[in-house]
């Protein structure tokens, strides 16, 4: 097998995560990014309902109470607090790279309320805000030196070796060549699970492959069934590909749930798991495969001007939200587990990191918080990147090399074979993590 040898840091994803880890990497690091399609099909850009930012000093106590009371209390407060105190930082940080956030006549930022928000404080730019954020994000990094970005190589593995991971078994996917590229460290950036369940918001493609990889390689997994069903995404007879997300801050903005006689049936700005549940009990009360959400109560103008993607895919299927409710019902959405990493995206596998939604620092607890996560994405990938730079040290070339030659080759032999068998041991992952603690089990 070819290897590669010549890069500082390799990341696995061109997701928010993995972009903001390498924008703050040192120039002196020379970085390679991997993404199993082009870096525009990734969740990041999928986000539509915002980013949340502290609103002043004051407002602390009721953040930090809302992203735990969302999580069930079983959130690291350590982890819960750092994210809140630098989501001022964060917001600030992507205005200054170009990120264009809604704006107050007077200039500052305006804020818009989800579910289980005790308050508005949420950045948004119309209800594309994940596209706006990545987008600027991508553009930065293509302007930088010393980083490289591998469109549709997938990651098949990662090498391990006797000082920890020393990088990854990639393919590309045009060529179908199997090759290893040698780092001194690994960031997984993979992103969600979506791919493994028939219904999701996610792309498809994102099929917890980082998550399989630390399965197989005994790298600590946490909370693996712990996955969130998002109450709202448009009901569709066509049900082969993504489902399309109704944005939670539709109903922070005056959309409402109702039954199949056009009555309402719950609070819709519960936590989703409250709203979510309630959607499912009235389903299986009325015989429905969904209920209704009315926007009508959302005034024209403001349709127009925060939500006018989700206007025009209801009218591509066939409903106009300013006349008549359209059908919703719940699907799976994120990824609350994932690999453990600790406030530095540090794993339980020397020089390898994990950031995004493919980790769990613990910032969810069983249950996130609307538009916790790109913040949460975007904070511990910087401070990865950070300690990456603070603790720099060479793998020292001979336990590389001595690694990436005892590789098995027979192993990537078939790769397709081999990401399917990925999704299996997830499944599987989830059905013994369910067997043993279920999500939403305590009494
Ligand atoms: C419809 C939708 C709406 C959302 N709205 C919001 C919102 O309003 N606010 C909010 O905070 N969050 C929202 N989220 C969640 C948020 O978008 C994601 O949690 C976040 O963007 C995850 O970022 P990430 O970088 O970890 O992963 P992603 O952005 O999903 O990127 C994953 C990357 O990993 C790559 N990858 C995966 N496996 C491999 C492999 N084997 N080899 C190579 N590359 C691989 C993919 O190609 C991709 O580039 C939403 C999610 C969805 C789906």
């Amino acid at each position: 097998m070819r290897t590669e040898y010549g890069y500082d840091v390799l990341i696995v994803g061109t997701g928010v995560a993995g972009l903001n880890c390498a924008l703050h990497l040192p120039g002196s690091l020379k970085a390679v990014l991997l993404c199993k399609d082009t870096p525009d099909k990734s969740d990041s850009y999928l986000a539509q309902g915002g980013i949340c930012r502290l609103q002043g000093k004051e407002d602390f106590g009721d953040y930090f109470n809302d992203t735990m009371r969302a999580g069930h209390g079983e959130n690291n407060p350590e982890a819960v607090e750092c994210m809140i105190n630098h989501s001022e930082e964060i917001t600030d940080e992507l205005v200054a790279l170009g990120a264009d956030f809604a704006r107050n006549p007077d200039g500052t930022l305006a804020v818009t309320r989800e579910g289980g928000h005790s308050r508005n404080r949420i950045c948004f730019h119309e209800d594309c805000t994940g596209k706006e954020i990545t987008s600027t994000l991508l553009k930065r990094v293509e302007e930088l030196k010393n980083v490289k970005i591998l469109a549709k190589t997938t990651m098949l593995d990662i090498i391990e070796g006797e000082e920890g991971c020393a990088g990854a078994v990639v393919m590309d996917n045009a060529s179908g060549e199997v090759y290893a590229v040698c780092a001194d460290y690994t960031v997984l950036a993979c992103g969600g699970i979506g791919g493994v369940f028939t219904h999701s918001t996610n792309f498809r493609l994102l099929t917890g492959d980082g998550i399989a990889v630390c399965i197989n390689h005994g790298v600590a997994i946490d909370n693996i069934n712990y996955v969130q069903i998002h109450p709202t995404t448009l009901y569709t007879e066509n049900e082969s590909g993504r489902s399309f997300l109704i944005s939670e801050s539709v109903r922070g903005e005056g959309a409402v749930l109702l039954d199949k006689h056009f009555k309402r049936f719950c609070d819709e700005l519960q936590p989703r798991d409250v709203v979510t549940a309630a959607i499912y009990k009235k389903m299986e009360e009325d015989g429905t495969p969904y209920v209704w959400l009315d926007m009508r109560g959302i005034p024209a103008e403001e349709i127009r001007a925060h939500f006018p993607s989700i206007a025009e895919k209801c009218a591509e299927e066939g409903y106009d939200v300013f006349k008549e409710c359209i059908p919703v019902v719940p699907a799976q959405h994120y990824f609350m587990g994932g690999i453990r990493s600790d406030l530095y995206g540090r794993t339980t596998m020397k020089r390898l990191y994990a950031v995004g939604e493919t980790c769990c620092n613990g910032v969810h607890g069983a249950n996130r918080l609307a538009s916790n996560s790109l913040l949460e994405s975007l904070l511990f990938s910087k401070r990865a990147a950070e300690d990456i730079a603070k603790g720099y040290e060479r793998y020292p070339a001979q336990v590389s090399q001595k690694a990436c030659g005892a590789l098995d080759e027979s192993k990537y032999a078939d790769p397709d074979k081999l990401l399917q068998s990925y999704k299996q041991i997830v499944k599987n992952a989830i059905k013994e993590a369910e067997r043993v603690k279920p999500h939403f089990g305590r009494t």
